[in-house]
């Protein structure tokens, strides 16, 4: 079972109609969206949700007022000034260390899972479908991400698939070094901006430093030509090959708005380039 992961250096650039499109391409697949924070695939897939999980990352202190005779002791224990003046954990700041249930001379705090997310396993027009949503202000989104991996995996070998199609998440953070782990090839979308080249030479360091092969395609390159040519000049020196230019179109929104990936929605010259790149990716990856 291979896994191809869609990634960008920043939000913005297309990379979730892009992921769609391919969906709509791939014939035995489960598709992940490992973009936890702001997961967006699901508008396009409209996933029928078979499960629903509660996702726990941290534990947290939960203190029992009657035991709590106001040493004073956890205050003193916690290192990251987590529990206030009337010795109640600060949740926001709590790192679930659980120093402070440790010292607690009257047994009052326990250490109580922390519900940070949702995870769900869902079906698709076509295909399984992997998705969760972190809650705001969780900071968990690596854990997250590779619990729907793990997940996407393990559908993926009870169904036969032979690939793992998955929405990253924009940017170098946490969630895109969790999403990386066992892939077979990223590829990269960029456009052809000064902060694209800027944005796509951040992330090929990430995807160089865990020695994931990575593969460039340059979304709206008829925005700024030069800018393209630029980025095809820097892939080149860089020796990362790119796998395909996919022009401007109204289409894609209007695609978009129809709730339809740009494959499905029409034959425009962006459906016939996405299907290009996704042969591509298949002759590197599959084949
Ligand atoms: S679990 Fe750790 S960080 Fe959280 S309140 Fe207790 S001592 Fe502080
Ligand atoms: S250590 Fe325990 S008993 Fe002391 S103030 Fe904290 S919760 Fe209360």
């Amino acid at each position: 079972m291979k896994q191809i992961l869609v990634i960008s250096g920043k939000g913005g650039t297309g990379k979730t109609t892009i992921a769609a499109a391919f969906a709509s391409l791939a014939k035995n697949a489960v598709f992940a969206d490992c973009d936890v924070d702001a997961p967006d695939l699901h508008i396009i897939l409209q996933p029928k949700i078979l499960k629903e999980e509660p996702f726990f990352a941290l534990r947290t202190p939960r203190k029992d007022e009657s035991k709590c005779i106001r040493c004073g002791k956890c205050r003193e224990a916690c290192r990251f000034d987590a529990i206030d003046e009337n010795f109640n954990p600060i949740p926001v700041r709590c790192e679930g260390c659980a120093a402070c249930a440790f010292v607690c001379p009257e047994k009052a705090i326990e250490m109580v899972d922390r519900e940070a997310g949702k995870l769900y396993l869902s079906e698709t027009r076509f295909g399984p479908f992997v998705h969760a949503q972190l809650n705001i202000g969780e900071e968990a989104s690596g854990k997250l991400v590779t619990e729907v991996k793990k997940r996407a995996k393990q559908l993926a070998e009870k169904e036969g698939k032979e690939l793992i199609l998955i929405d990253g998440s924009p940017g170098i953070g946490c969630p895109v070094i969790a999403s990386l782990a066992g892939v077979d090839l990223a590829l990269i979308v960029t456009e052809p901006t000064v902060s694209g080249i800027h944005d796509l030479g951040r992330i090929l360091e990430v995807t160089k430093h865990f020695k994931v092969k990575a593969a460039v395609c340059i979304n709206k390159f008829d925005i700024n030509e030069k800018k393209t040519a630029d980025v095809e000049r820097f892939c080149m020196e860089n020796k990362i090959p790119v796998v395909g230019r996919i022009p401007y179109n109204s289409d894609v929104t209007k695609a978009m708005l129809e709730l339809e990936t740009v494959i499905e929605f029409s034959s425009s010259k962006v459906s016939g380039a996405v299907k290009e790149i996704w042969m591509g990716l298949n002759d590197m990856v599959l084949k």
